[in-house]
C-alpha cells in the first residue's frame, strides 16, 4: 500500500487521537501498581486469546511459519509480559540514594515517571513482537502510546489493531495504520518519546523530526552482524546454529549473522556443514519452495534487492557454494551461501537481510578486526570459540550492540539484557528494565532536613564564611 495524499479527514483523525491522549495522559500517568498490572494481564490474555488469528496473519504477509511466528514473536512477546508483571512493582518504587556529605540527613530518591505520549513506529520482519514489545514498556512506565504498525504486513497490523482496541481506549493506546504519509503526519506532532524499529535512512528522518520537538528517541536500527569462528570450533555445531539463525524469517531479522568469518583452513569443512545442517532443516533443495518450514521474502523490491546484491557478487568473482535458486512470483530465495567473496561488493557493504552468507576467510587475527572494521558498528556480533582469550580479545576490540558467544540471536531472548545498537546500528537500548527506563523520565529527588550546610555558606561571604567554603572545597 502506497500513500500518496494524505486525506485531510486522517490528518484530523490523526491529530484528535493525539489531543485525545495528551488530555489524558494527566490521568494515565498517575496509575498505581495495581492498575498497569490490570492492563498488561488484559494484553496478555488477548494475545493468548488471538494467537491462531496472529499465526494466520503473519504467513498471510509473507508466509511465515506458524511455528517461527510462535517461537520469535507470540513467545518473546509473553515472556517480556511476563517478566513486567514480575518486576514491574520494584520497577516502579523510588531508588532511594546516598545524599552527598554537604547535604547529610537530606532523602535522595530517583523517582521513574512516565514520559508522558508515547510513539511507536515498527517494521515488518517481526510485525507483532516489535510492535508489541516496546508498548509493554511504554505501558509499564505510564505511557500513552499510538503504534504504527508497517504497511508491508497489512493482516499482521489489521489484528494489532484489533488486540489494542480490544484492550484499550484509544485515549490511552491506539494502533493508527498507515505508511509513509501517516508515519511523516504523526512525526510532526509534539510527542514525549519516539521509538522506531527499521531502516537507519528512515532512522535519520526520524531523528530529525524528533528534534524539531525535542523528544527524546530510541531508534533500533540494523547492520551488517559478523560471525566470527576460529580454529578451535566443532564445525558441525557451530554450521548448524548459524543457519538456524540466518535462516529464521529467512534472514529478515535484524540480528541475523550477516556473514561468517572463518580460518581459511577450515573453509570447506565448513561448507560442507553448512550444506548438511540445511539438509537436515529443509530437505531438498528442490523441496525447499513447498517447505511449510521456511519463510519467503515479504515484497517484490526487497526480493529484487537481495537478488541483485548475489548477482553484483558473483559478477565480482564470488562463488554460489550452495543455492540461489529463487522464484520471484513466490518471493523465494533458497539459502544460499556464497565464497571467494570481494570486499568490493556491494552484499559486504549493506546488510543483506536475506538468506544469502557470504563466508569470507582470514589468514590472521588481524585480518578479522580489518573487514569488521570497514563497516559500521554492528547491532549484533557472534563468536565461535573455545578459546577464552579469543572470546575476551574479540569481545573488547569490536563495539557491537550485544553478543552471543557459542551461538546466534539468543542474548536477545533475555530480559534482563539490554537490547539495542551503537550510533549506525541504533540509539537506546529496551527489553526487560531497560525499556522500563527507556520510557520513563528519571527524576531527580531531594528533600532537604532543617538543618544543612548551605545554610552557613549564604552571603555575605564574611572571613568565617570564606573558611567554610575553602574547608568545603578541600576536603568534603
Ligand atoms: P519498514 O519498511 O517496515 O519501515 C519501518 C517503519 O518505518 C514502517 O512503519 C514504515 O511505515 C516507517 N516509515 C517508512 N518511511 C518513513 C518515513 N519517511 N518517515 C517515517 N517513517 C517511515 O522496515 P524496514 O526499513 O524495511 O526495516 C528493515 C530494517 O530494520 C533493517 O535494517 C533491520 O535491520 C532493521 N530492524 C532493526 C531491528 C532492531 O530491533 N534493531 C528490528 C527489526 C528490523
Amino acid at each position: 500500500m502506497t500513500e500518496l495524499q494524505m486525506p485531510e479527514s486522517k490528518k484530523k483523525e490523526i491529530l484528535r487521537v493525539f489531543n485525545l491522549q495528551k488530555q489524558n495522559h494527566h490521568q494515565v500517568r498517575t496509575t498505581t501498581y495495581q492498575q498497569r498490572k490490570v492492563k498488561l494481564k488484559k494484553l496478555l490474555e488477548a494475545v493468548y486469546s488471538e494467537s491462531s488469528e496472529i499465526e494466520k496473519a503473519v504467513y498471510n504477509d509473507f508466509k511465515k511459519p506458524a511455528s517461527e511466528v510462535k517461537l520469535t514473536e507470540i513467545y518473546p512477546l509473553v515472556k517480556e509480559i511476563k517478566h513486567a508483571l514480575r518486576h514491574l512493582k520494584e520497577w516502579m518504587e523510588p531508588e532511594e540514594v546516598y545524599p552527598p556529605i554537604t547535604f547529610i540527613g537530606s532523602k535522595n530518591r530517583i523517582i521513574y515517571e512516565p514520559k508522558g505520549v508515547a510513539l511507536i513506529i515498527s517494521p515488518w520482519n517481526y510485525p507483532v513482537l516489535l510492535a508489541l514489545n516496546p508498548m509493554v514498556a511504554a505501558i509499564a512506565a505510564g505511557n500513552c502510546v499510538i503504534l504504527k504498525p508497517s504497511e508491508r504486513t497489512p493482516h499482521t497490523s489489521a489484528i494489532l489493531k484489533k488486540i489494542v482496541s480490544n484492550v484499550f481506549d484509544e485515549e490511552e493506546v491506539t494502533v493508527l495504520e498507515g505508511g509513509k504519509k501517516t508515519a511523516e503526519t504523526l512525526l510532526a506532532l509534539p510527542f514525549d518519546h519516539i521509538f522506531y524499529t527499521g531502516g537507519g535512512e528512515v532512522g535519520k528522518i526520524v531523528m530529525k523530526a524528533a528534534a524539531d520537538n525535542l523528544a527524546s528517541v530510541t531508534l533500533e536500527l540494523g547492520g551488517k552482524s559478523p560471525v566470527i569462528i576460529d580454529k578451535t570450533v566443532d564445525l558441525r555445531d557451530a554450521a548448524t546454529n548459524i543457519m538456524w539463525g540466518k535462516l529464521l524469517n529467512a534472514g529478515q531479522t535484524c540480528i541475523a549473522p550477516d556473514y561468517a568469518l572463518i580460518h581459511e583452513s577450515k573453509l570447506e569443512k565448513f561448507i560442507a556443514e553448512i550444506k548438511n545442517a540445511i539438509h537436515r532443516f529443509y530437505g531438498d533443495d528442490a523441496m525447499m519452495q513447498e517447505s511449510p518450514d521456511y519463510c519467503h521474502i515479504v515484497s517484490a523490491p526487497h526480493f529484487a534487492k537481495i537478488s541483485e546484491l548475489v548477482k553484483d557478487a558473483v559478477r565480482r568473482g564470488a562463488k554460489i557454494e550452495i543455492g540461489n535458486n529463487s522464484s520471484s512470483k513466490e518471493k523465494f530465495i533458497s539459502p544460499t551461501v556464497l565464497s571467494n567473496v570481494d570486499m568490493n561488493s556491494q552484499i559486504m557493504k549493506e546488510e543483506i537481510f536475506g538468506p544469502v552468507l557470504p563466508v569470507i576467510t582470514y589468514k590472521e587475527k588481524g585480518d578479522i578486526l580489518n573487514i569488521v572494521e570497514a563497516n559500521p558498528k554492528p547491532l549484533a556480533m557472534y563468536i565461535f570459540s573455545k578459546s577464552k582469550s579469543f572470546i575476551k580479545e574479540m569481545t573488547v576490540s569490536i563495539p557491537a550492540g550485544g553478543v552471543t558467544v557459542n551461538g546466534v540471536i539468543t542474548h536477545f531472548t533475555n530480559s534482563n539484557l539490554p537490547f539495542g545498537g551503537v550510533n549506525k546500528s541504533g540509539m537506546g537500548k529496551y527489553h526487560g528494565h531497560h525499556g522500563f527506563k527507556t520510557f520513563s523520565n528519571e527524576k531527580a529527588f531531594m528533600k532537604l532536613p532543617k538543618y544543612h550546610s548551605l545554610k552557613l555558606l549564604y552571603p555575605p561571604y564574611n572571613s568565617f564564611v570564606k573558611k567554610i567554603i575553602d574547608f568545603t572545597v578541600k576536603y568534603l
